[in-house]
């Protein structure tokens, strides 16, 4: 009997209460446990999707907390059944399920199900992929994925470039690079150039590009602000104005980071336009499409990111627009040969002769990181299984979906819209009646808080102009139009209880 009295169903203990920790290992002998307890959790997760009437429940830390608090790490469950029943209680009940068609908040997507099983398969194999003799064949199909990738973007045979964690770490890669090529044009030693070194992106950018400048020792000033235009799109005549203030200024810019699709807008900087401005100075250009790379399979909107074939380096995250599991990202550049700048040598892991000498590709030679998962797996097994056009279909039908959703909104007396997003946001907020309107930003926050507080859908907040919006992301090809409208009146229904109970309590009216 386990500590649970449930009868253990899985190898009781031989001697004493514990069993042999070897009939946990993966192993020849094994895998009949492995199927039978992965099958397990599986079906808790199953009937979890199955089941779940809401996003989120709304769970508070504070409700939460104590639950964790109270597992004693030290004291195992007997069996996976009793795992999976606390795993109930301090995770799975209360998760955040993103396939939920009312999870309309951050860049979360709901998973194809390739994937789930490029997942279940690399994390069983455990492949690594920073050496070929960890990975063998993982090496190549990674490499025939980056070549892919690089195909769509329209980069030439020259291309190279990584998987990585997310779009963070493809940013900070890709500026690693640019830092490295600036101090090799540059007469001036590195501690002479580092202070001058900088970064042009647009206020809408995403703020991993300030974090890459303090990683890479940056001057605190190294990313300047580029202004938008009323679309939130880099402007090019202000780049060209940035970029003629640096040179005056003897400052080096080192990049200009262009975005395609930006987190809360949906804008796409004019990537051709850029590009010329790029050229003309002799700056190396990088797009973050972490967000906007899904249109790279659309079979309607590619012609959104004419000109990314103009880049040195293009973030991409599947995680995003691919439908992947996090992670699955991938640093892209024109270039291969700048991939040098990470190269690094271990005697008892990538010794330099071997790599020269009997070409042995080892992808830590490229890699921020050295123990890497085999991410790319499930994008392989999803172009394999749905192939590319899918993909750029389910990521189209959300784009439709959001256009729909801002139509409504701009036509709802209620609220106010912010500009139209090329992908699929919508940022827009509740907006008071006359003098009410003080309350608006308040009204807002409330709103959402209360929204998420029941359980009925998650909508995102941020801040623009100093005002305080609410924001739609779309990502879930289950979210219709009439999910949309429903969270739109749930809204206006918690602002506009907020604004009465506000104005009755400080003017009591008769
Ligand atoms: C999400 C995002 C990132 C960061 O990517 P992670 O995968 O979250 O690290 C970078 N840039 C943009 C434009 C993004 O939307």
């Amino acid at each position: 009997m386990s500590i649970s009295g449930r009868t253990a169903a899985y190898d009781p203990p031989a001697t004493g209460r514990q069993p042999n920790p070897r009939t946990h290992l993966l192993s020849r002998d094994n895998t009949d446990r492995y199927r039978r307890v992965v099958a397990e959790g599986l079906d808790r997760v199953r009937a979890r999707i199955a089941s779940t009437d809401r996003p989120l429940t709304g769970v508070t830390p504070a409700a939460l907390a104590p639950r964790v608090a109270a597992v004693d790490l030290d004291r195992p469950l007997a069996d996976p059944a009793a795992a999976l029943d606390e795993l109930e209680e301090v995770y799975l009940r209360d998760a955040v399920y993103f396939h939920h068609p009312r999870y309309l908040a951050h860049l979360n997507c709901p998973v194809v199900i390739p994937a789930l099983l490029g997942e279940a398969v690399l994390s069983a194999v455990n492949s690594s992929l920073d050496t070929w003799d960890q990975s063998a064949g993982g090496t190549l199909i990674e490499r025939r994925l980056v070549d892919w990738t690089a195909e769509r973007i329209g980069f030439g045979p020259g291309a190279d470039g990584v998987f990585t964690s997310g779009g963070t770490q493809s940013n900070l890669h890709a500026l690693l690079l640019a830092r490295e090529e600036a101090c090799a044009a540059s007469p001036l030693p590195r501690r002479e150039l580092l202070p001058k070194l900088r970064v042009l992106a647009s206020a809408a950018g995403h703020f991993s590009v300030q974090k890459a400048a303090v990683l890479l020792g940056l001057d605190a000033d190294a990313v300047v602000t580029v202004d938008t235009d009323a679309d939130r799109r880099m402007c090019p005549d202000a780049l060209a104005a940035a970029l003629a203030r640096c040179a005056r200024d003897g400052l080096t810019v080192m990049a200009v980071v262009a975005t395609a699709g930006t987190t809360d807008f949906g804008s796409i900087d004019p990537l051709d336009a850029v590009a010329d401005r790029c050229a003309a100075a002799g700056v190396r250009l990088h797009v973050d499409a972490a967000y906007g790379c899904g249109l790279l399979v659309s079979p309607t909107r590619r012609h959104l990111l004419a000109g990314i074939e103009r880049a040195d380096s293009v973030t991409v995250d599947y995680h995003k627009s691919f439908f992947q599991p996090v992670s699955c990202s991938a640093l892209i550049v024109r270039d291969g040969e700048v991939l040098r700048h990470a190269t690094y040598h271990a005697d008892y892991l990538n010794p330099a002769p071997l790599a020269a000498d009997e070409r042995v590709p080892n992808q830590v030679d490229k890699s921020l990181q050295t123990t890497r998962r085999f991410d790319a797996l499930k994008l392989w097994l999803t172009l394999r299984m749905m192939g590319p056009d899918a993909i750029g279909q389910l990521f189209d039908e959300v784009v439709e979906t959001a256009g729909a959703a801002w139509r409504l909104l701009a036509g709802d007396p209620r609220f106010e819209v912010v500009t139209r997003s090329a992908l699929s946001t919508v940022v827009f907020r509740y907006l008071p009646d006359g003098p009410d309107r003080a309350l608006a930003d308040e009204a807002n926050r409330y709103a959402r808080r209360a929204l998420a507080a029941s359980g009925e859908a998650v909508v995102a907040g941020t801040r623009v102009d100093g005002r305080q919006y609410l924001k739609f992301t779309l990502l879930n090809p289950e979210t219709t139009l009439d999910d949309v409208a429903h969270v739109v009146d749930l809204l206006a229904g918690h602002a506009h209880r907020y604004v009465r109970e506000r104005t009755a309590a400080t003017c009591p009216v008769g």
